[in-house]
């Protein structure tokens, strides 16, 4: 088996922002396909799964489908394409969706329930492919992918995913606000350029990645008054690389109010803050729709910018 590969169809946060304005970044939200050789993965089925199922209707126009869903979250932006997800549909498909099994009710009720009634025109039982729902835990193997997850800090909580195969390794945390776990919280809630203190446990989770995708949706001055909203600061995000150093980071999960100005200036003022930290080994850029990246050390002439 070689390593992972990487294609973004949804990088936007909280609602889909069609327009000029975001041509080059996208305006989808949230859906990430991870590929083995042989097996396929889907994060989140944001409003970017609807061209990953176009996609995926063309490469498999009569063979049987398999693929594995992982979701974060259940938050709208992160599951709103779920009932346009095409290949579902078809009894010889079978895809394993995991998701967060600790709620109330379970993920298969909850999924379904966006299609219930006076949401959708059929029900979650139209889907004739094989479904099956899965728990996650702290850690297990998916066929040849070991997958670890981590509780993120994030309203009504969100799951990290850490997947590791054959050398790569790729960690996703989207929705998260990393400063309400930070050990010298209060300290950054008074100065925060203080930088970050994180836990081990935590830094681990992050450590050696080729390829982190993380949630970076607020400038620090957005931030001062979106604090608890459950996003990242760019000063959250830049503290993490320093101290996990990924050997790229993709800037996700974009604010629908973040033009592609703007978010260009985003990733401009994080190479610098990078940069003045003297941190000259992590590769930064912002996640786009239809990038697609190989997860393993970047070779050194490429610069995503
Ligand atoms: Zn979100
Ligand atoms: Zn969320």
């Amino acid at each position: 088996m070689s390593g992972l590969t990487a294609r973004f169809w949804g990088v936007r946060g909280s609602i889909p922002t069609p327009g000029r304005a975001t041509e080059r970044y996208g305006g989808n939200t949230t859906c990430i396909e991870l590929r083995t050789d042989d097996r396929i993965f889907v994060f989140d089925a944001g409003s970017g799964v609807c061209d990953l199922s176009r996609s995926l209707i063309n490469e498999f126009p009569e063979r049987s489908l398999e693929a594995t869903f992982f979701f974060t979250h259940l938050h709208w932006d992160h599951i709103q394409g779920f009932p346009f997800f095409s290949p579902a549909y078809e009894a010889r498909n079978k895809f394993s969706i995991y998701g967060d099994e600790s709620r109330d009710q379970s993920l298969k009720d909850l999924l379904g329930g966006t299609m219930y009634g006076y949401y959708f025109p059929v029900t979650l039982a139209a889907m004739q492919a094989e479904l099956a729902f899965q728990a996650t835990s702290s850690e297990f193997d998916v066929g040849p992918v070991r997958v670890k997850t981590l509780p993120l800090p994030h309203p009504g909580g969100c799951l990290g995913y850490r997947v590791e195969a054959n050398g790569s390794v790729f960690v996703l945390a989207t929705d998260c606000e990393l400063d309400q776990v930070a050990a010298n919280r209060d300290e950054i809630e008074k100065s925060p350029e203080a930088p970050r203190v994180h836990d081990a446990a935590l830094l681990e989770f992050f450590e050696g990645a080729n390829l982190l995708v993380i949630d970076a949706q607020y400038t620090d001055e957005v931030y001062r008054g979106k604090a608890g909203w459950g996003h990242n600061s760019m000063a959250a995000v830049v503290d993490l690389c320093v101290q996990a150093r990924p050997q790229m980071v993709a800037l996700f999960h974009h604010d629908p109010a973040s033009h592609d100005r703007k978010v260009n200036e985003i990733v401009y003022e994080t190479c610098d803050r990078l940069k003045e930290r003297r941190v000259t080994d992590v590769m930064a850029f912002a996640a786009r729709e239809g990038m697609t990246l190989r997860v393993e050390k970047p070779k050194p002439p490429l610069r995503v910018r």
